[in-house]
């Protein structure tokens, strides 16, 4: 490697959103950042928006097309 042109690398300790922390290798010493592994619903395996309806939700809720209406 040339010498001089070459960022520090150093411990990162990164902080997310939910309150997880863990550390890495960066130029940076810290690095804060909105969604991890931790609360990812990839890896939690569940919605974390569950309130964030989609277009679909909203169309049938504004005709009262609901799944209990429609089940009766
Ligand atoms: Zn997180």
């Amino acid at each position: 490697m040339k010498k001089d042109i070459h960022p520090e690398i150093q411990d990162c300790k990164v902080t997310c959103a939910c309150g997880n922390t863990f550390t890495c290798k960066s130029t940076k010493p810290e690095i804060s950042v909105e969604i991890c592994s931790e609360c990812h619903p990839f890896y939690t395996g569940k919605q974390s928006r569950s309130s964030r309806a989609g277009r679909v939700d909203k169309f049938n809720k504004k005709y009262g097309f609901d799944k209990e209406k429609a089940a009766e």
